[in-house]
């Protein structure tokens, strides 16, 4: 029996239950929190928020959230800590990792591979052991280990930031054989270049690789190649409408259910208690933009559209079980 490193401990793979793979707690900037954390306010305050709005999500029987906030998005596991002994009914599952779409963030600019030509060798990258230390001993002393790594390619594509932080992760998913997140652009096919660089020179099985995002498109045609290669669609931003629209992303799942491909799919909406990264008023506009809306909208729609709930019960059970277990 494969286990799960959750905040609060242990979970067997077989006790995940209903999964939502791909939401925050909180995402912040981090340096403009420390420094300006006037509209942060209250640290009670958002802790409690965040313990009602998880504890709405488990009354609608949602067993567990894969939180794929990493550097560069403001993990800070303490508080997620505080928050998890509150909601004891939730597993919460962290993740370690990188997100950039461009470059390295300055701390690594100067160390591992940078160095290469300076000293004349391959330098190894202290990205992979830090990766690996999250996920064997522990995150920064709080004793919660990280079950999946995170990395992320965007509209502009293939940086070199973007490819040491995607081999950097292979290299801790083959020491460690944690699963992996990818966050991606489906729009420029940014998931090709995940199979190349990642499954095809790193050697990354692709059914161990969520790409995140494959949702944003409506393109099923390119879906489906990315699922007939092997790996995992994260249809994981339902609310997120503002490029898109409700039906289009629930329309991309049915036509993906009917082409049999409920078995390589995770259903999730990116939401999270708190992000600072966009305007409140913007925020307000998305209004389906929240932990509810899966429950509350989007199954009854599915149904509605002819996805059974055995193919429900797949997307949000069985998928993620799968994903997590040691193969
Ligand atoms: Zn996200």
């Amino acid at each position: 029996m494969t286990s799960v490193e959750a905040v609060r401990g242990p979970v067997e793979v077989t006790d995940l239950g209903r999964t939502y793979m791909h939401e925050h707690v909180f995402v912040l900037s981090a340096d403009v929190q420390q420094n300006f954390p006037e509209e942060w306010g209250d640290e009670d305050e958002r802790v409690a928020d965040a313990v009602e709005k998880l504890k709405a999500l488990a009354a609608q029987g949602v067993r567990t959230i894969v939180d794929p906030t990493v550097i560069g998005l403001g993990r800070y596991i303490p508080r997620i800590q505080r928050i998890a002994a509150q909601v004891p009914e939730l597993n919460i599952v962290v993740a370690t990792g990188c997100y950039t779409y461009d470059d390295v963030p300055f701390f690594f600019h100067y160390r591992g591979p940078a160095l290469d030509e300076v000293v004349g060798t391959e330098v190894p990258d202290p990205m992979v052991d830090m990766f690996v230390g999250d996920i064997e001993t522990g995150i920064a002393d709080t004793g919660v280990r990280a079950a999946l790594l995170k990395c992320a390619i965007d509209a502009p594509g293939l940086t070199r930031g973007v490819e040491r932080v995607m081999r950097a992760v292979a290299k801790a998913h083959h020491r460690t054989g944690t699963p992996i997140t990818v966050h991606t652009h489906p729009g420029t096919r940014t998931g090709l270049e995940v199979k190349r660089v990642m499954c095809d020179e790193e050697g990354v099985d692709p059914r161990r690789v969520v790409l995140g995002h494959s949702g944003d498109t409506t393109d099923v045609d390119h879906l489906t190649e990315l699922a007939e290669a092997g790996f995992v669609l994260g249809m994981d931003r339902f609310g997120i409408n503002l490029d898109t629209t409700f039906e289009a992303r629930a329309d991309t799942v049915v036509e993906m259910c009917r082409r049999g491909y409920a078995e390589q799919m995770v259903l999730s909406q990116d939401a999270s208690c708190y992000i600072d990264w966009i305007d409140p008023g913007v925020k307000q506009m998305l209004t389906q933009w929240h932990y509810l809306h899966i429950e509350d909208e989007v199954l009854p729609y599915l149904r509605d559209k002819g996805v059974t709930e055995d193919q429900i019960n797949t997307m949000l059970v069985d998928v993620p079980r799968r994903y997590f277990e040691v193969s």
